[in-house]
């Protein structure tokens, strides 16, 4: 594993028998799991590239069960690592040796569904399509859309603040989520929020949502459902260059239209979605943009016009409007699948999320061209283009003696680059493992431990997801004093990796 981890605690290791068998009479039956073969499915999130097995897999179905297991693991100090469904790409669910996988996939129940006040109450290892699904029947829908929705689940998705196609126009999770119910590494059992607007007091609902597992475990979320727009339709527009796209988003933009959904894909991404599943792209051009448009359908066919007239103004040289339903999802299976698509032309690949202003696109696309040429590994290109939410995929083969190192080395460079033209590395993935370590590139030391002050408030021991996300471990007591002078650290005996 080429990214370093906090060392695992010996005493621990030591007395593992003794931890499986207080957490099997806390959630007994298949509830716990300690056989290395039957972990090694839990071994990595989606970023495969970094994996090794958990202490223990524990599978609690209960609010009661979680709560006791964290109570457990905070007397006796024992690291927590909670887990969804396990597509996280930034490594946030990577378990750690010495650590708990506290796995939320049983509480998968749509608890009840609130027409009247357009919302649902769910379990955290609810899909995020499975939400859709069950209210579907009656012209409802969730709207962030992350591609992995099939498999996503909500907690997750609360955790990472999970972007999609089409949140654009309708919000990122942290717009869509109305309440939580949370379980500190104490075992308190918090609710916040609920199918009300405005919580009082403060925000901890918006801080909760993208903590990416630090502060809290999710077991129940109330969303908003929407109902479905009356139209939707989507338009392929071809350019022979990704800077005309750039273009020709930004120009979408500033006429003041917010599409459903705006996305771009270059021409390796495009190729390889089409050989996958046949959307019914055009080939024979440098960049894809689909943008759907949706509302009454007096107003999308207005709306559909202008998109048109401003990517032809943009040097457009194809332009295909959606004529059913079955063609409009076809453009979209093709935008979803892009990342298996890739994975079809490339041993491995790897996924970057960082984010720009619009505007910047063309500069961070040449960028990326000199760095592609540099490290001489190829790159595939998908965006949420109305967000300047990047998706670069770095293709390299792990077999391949330093070719994940060099894939890194070039991801990381793609993220200086974003914050470099003022964007962001979080992206929408989270910060995990992946981005831990160049954290500093975009928040001074400052910043930083305000952002550990938050953590300890919540955590003081460090226990719940420790490693991810900051990259050093400062004690909740140190903070404020920790100075680094002249290369010299103050209280040298503090635990860092
Ligand atoms: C093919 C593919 C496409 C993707 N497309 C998108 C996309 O379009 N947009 C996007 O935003 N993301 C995307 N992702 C990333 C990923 O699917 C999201 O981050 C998703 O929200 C993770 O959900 P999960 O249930 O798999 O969480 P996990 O991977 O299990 O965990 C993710 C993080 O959340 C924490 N966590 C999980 N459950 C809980 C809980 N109940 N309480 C507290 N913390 C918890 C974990 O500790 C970890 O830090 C994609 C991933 C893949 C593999």
């Amino acid at each position: 594993m080429s990214v370093m981890m906090p060392k695992p605690s010996e005493a621990i290791l030591s007395r593992r028998q003794v931890i499986v068998d207080a957490l099997r009479a806390i959630v007994p039956g298949e509830g716990v799991v300690d056989i290395a073969q039957e972990m090694a499915v839990f071994e990595s999130d989606g970023l495969t590239a970094y994996r090794q097995l958990p202490l223990v897999v524990v599978l609690p179905q209960t609010v009661r069960q979680v709560a006791e297991v964290l109570t457990y693991c905070h007397r006796e100090e024992i690291p927590v690592v909670p887990r969804g469904s396990g597509t996280s790409l930034s490594g946030g669910a990577l378990p750690l040796q010495d650590g708990v996988l506290l796995v939320l996939s049983k509480f998968n129940r749509v608890l009840e569904i609130d027409y009247d006040n357009r919302c649902a109450v769910v379990q955290p290892g609810v899909t995020n399509l499975g939400i859709t699904h069950a209210v579907a029947h009656r012209g409802f829908y969730y709207a962030p859309d992350p591609s992995s929705q099939i498999a996503c689940s909500i907690g997750g998705n609360v955790a990472e603040n999970s972007g999609g196609v089409h949140c654009l126009k309708y919000g990122l999770t942290a717009n869509n989520v109305l309440g939580i119910e949370f379980v500190t590494i104490e075992g308190e059992i918090v609710r916040l929020g609920g199918k009300h607007l405005d919580a009082e007091g403060y925000d901890i609902l918006g801080l909760m949502t993208g903590s990416e597992g630090l502060l809290g475990v999710v077991t129940e979320v109330t969303v908003r459902i929407l109902q479905k727009p009356e139209t939707a339709r989507a338009v392929l527009i071809g350019f022979p260059t990704s800077e005309q796209a750039g273009a020709c988003v930004a120009a979408i933009i500033a006429k003041g239209i917010i599409p459903g959904g705006m996305e771009m894909m270059d021409r390796p991404a495009i190729h390889a979605a089409e050989d996958f599943v046949q959307a019914g792209y055009p080939t024979d051009v440098e960049a894809l943009l689909i943008v759907e448009l949706d509302g009454p359908g007096a107003e999308v066919d207005h709306l559909l016009a202008e998109v048109e007239a401003i990517g032809n103004a943009n040097g457009a040289v194809t332009c295909r409007v959606s004529q059913s339903e079955e063609e409009r999802a076809a453009f979209w299976a093709g935008r979803k699948a892009a990342f298996p698509a890739v994975g079809r032309i490339s041993p491995d690949y790897y996924c970057m999320d960082g984010t720009i202003p619009r505007k910047e696109l063309p500069k961070v696309l040449a960028g990326m061209k000199a760095l592609s040429d540099k490290y001489g590994l190829r790159v595939a290109n998908v965006f949420h283009a109305g967000d300047g939410n990047l998706h670069p995929l770095i293709l390299y083969d792990a077999n391949n003696e330093g070719e994940l190192r060099r894939a890194e080395e070039f991801g990381n460079d793609i993220l200086r680059l974003c914050v470099e033209v003022g964007g962001v590395l979080t992206g929408e993935h989270g910060v995990g493992v992946e981005k831990r370590d160049l954290m500093p590139e975009m928040f001074g030391e400052d910043d930083l431990k305000h952002q550990q002050r938050v953590k300890c408030a919540f955590d003081d021991k460090h226990l719940l997801n420790p490693g991810k996300v900051f990259p050093e471990l400062h004690r909740c007591a140190e903070l404020g004093r920790m100075h680094v002078h002249k290369g010299q650290v103050a209280f040298p005996d503090l635990p860092r990796f």
